[in-house]
């Protein structure tokens, strides 16, 4: 499998400018400003490569929809990663920081902006200093500030830690935090790339996303595009965790099957065990089942199948445990995060906390799984921000494909509670 981000990527000082320029690091950047800024976005859009954060939506296609011409403009990497089961962004951060500022300063000038922004997750400290040594040691070197390498283009990138709440990573969630505010989603539109931070023109990219753009320039943009498949280009980095024997983060070709990734490199569950349920996408994507796994692990493929690519976060459930178990930790986890402003994620996610709740104590009945079906198929799609679909998405799912599985639980439950009750009386 080709590696591009991940090559060497435990080399010892890859993390300071003399090391990435021995590898060729800035050598893209010094090839981008001999180029017209808009032959650099030719070359992305012609990589058809799409955002790695989650959405899928491609890069190049994103770029082009701010205005041109001299305003104030932004550009802000989403360094967030707060999804659950996604931890790819981390890694790279830390071992190789100067591919991400090389990606944001090669964007930035074929965009024509000169401030940027990484927002990381508060919790990534470790990565935040390693971040700011890096862009000091940028800064340092030319790179970064005045006149960048006698071109004419100037950036000022500044690095802004958050507060540990999942929904800043949400684009527009994030924009607010950044401002200052507490981090809320906003009404879509204006999209940001028309009234994005300080209600500028704002472009919002993921880490990976960025970190590949020069790679894009290096390879071209058109051999970029013969990696992966047609609609899915490219390699993708991927986080596997849960029920597999070597967990990690590991470099695809986008397309390979599922099989391959989850047994091939992880190992698959451990012995005597056998996948029950995976999430192709992080938390918040529909669960697919073993007999999924033989499908390519590409954007449009997963999407067929029902579910989704998401941030590229494979999370593994073998069969030792319970799909009602499965699906309060999910529902917790957004119940917790919603920021309350919308009805049906506000009320939904607790709603659904509570039928789970009930089911354990007993106190459910088969029918009340359709009432936890449409529960959830009335927050798709009705909130404010992704966050309610993110938990209705896979908790439908799990009801839809663990049904019988569900209402035994029920019976059992109820069986128990009866039994605790003629015990006491
Ligand atoms: Fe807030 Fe949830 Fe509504 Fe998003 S969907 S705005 S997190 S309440």
């Amino acid at each position: 499998m080709p590696h591009l981000l991940f090559d060497r990527i435990d080399e010892p000082g890859l993390n300071t400018i003399p090391v990435y320029e021995r590898r060729g690091g800035y050598s893209a950047l010094r090839s981008a400003l001999a180029m017209p800024p808009e032959a650099i976005i030719e070359e992305i859009k012609q990589s058809a490569i799409r955002g790695r954060g989650g959405a899928g939506f491609q890069m190049g296609q994103k770029a082009s929809f701010l205005p041109k011409g001299e305003m104030a403009k932004y550009l802000v990497c989403n360094a967030d990663e707060s999804e659950p089961g996604t931890f790819k962004d981390r890694e790279l951060m830390q071992k190789c920081p100067h591919a991400l500022i090389e990606g944001i300063i090669i964007t930035t000038y074929a965009t024509g902006i000169h401030r940027a922004f990484i927002y990381i997750r508060g919790e990534y400290q470790l990565q935040a200093d390693i971040l700011d040594q890096a862009v000091a040691e940028a800064r340092a070197a030319g790179l970064l500030g005045e006149n960048i390498l006698g071109s004419g283009h100037s950036l000022e990138l500044v690095v802004h830690r958050g507060a540990g709440a999942y929904i800043c990573g949400e684009e527009t969630g994030l924009l607010d935090s950044l401002e200052g505010k507490r981090g809320n989603p906003r009404l879509k539109p204006p999209f940001p790339a028309i009234e994005g931070l300080y209600a500028g023109p704002t472009l919002v990219n993921n880490v990976e996303t960025l970190s590949t753009v020069p790679t894009i320039i290096n390879m071209g943009g058109a051999e970029y595009a013969k990696i992966g498949t047609q609609g899915s280009t490219g390699t993708k980095l991927i986080s596997v965790s849960g029920d597999v024997q070597r967990p990690g983060n590991y470099e695809i070709e986008l397309g390979t099957p599922s099989r391959e990734i989850i047994y091939g490199l992880c190992g698959g569950p451990r012995d005597g065990r056998s996948v029950k349920m995976w999430f192709p996408g992080g938390s918040s994507s529909p669960v697919l089942l073993e007999s999924d796994l033989d499908l390519a692990y590409d954007f449009d493929t997963l999407a067929k199948a029902g579910s989704m690519l998401g941030s590229g976060a494979i999370i593994v459930v073998d069969d030792s445990h319970s799909a009602l178990e499965v699906m309060q930790k999910v529902v917790k986890f957004y119940a917790h995060e919603s920021c309350g402003k919308c009805v049906p994620c506000r009320e939904g996610t607790n709603w659904t906390l509570k039928m789970i709740e009930r089911i354990e104590a007993g106190e459910a009945t088969p029918m009340d799984l359709d009432i936890l079906a449409s529960a959830q198929s009335q927050i798709i799609g009705h909130c404010l921000c992704v966050l309610g679909d993110a938990m209705a998405m896979p908790v439908g799912s799990i009801v839809e494909k663990f049904r019988d599985e569900l209402a035994e639980e029920i019976e059992a439950a109820r069986e128990r509670a009866n039994s605790l009750t003629y015990a006491t009386a």
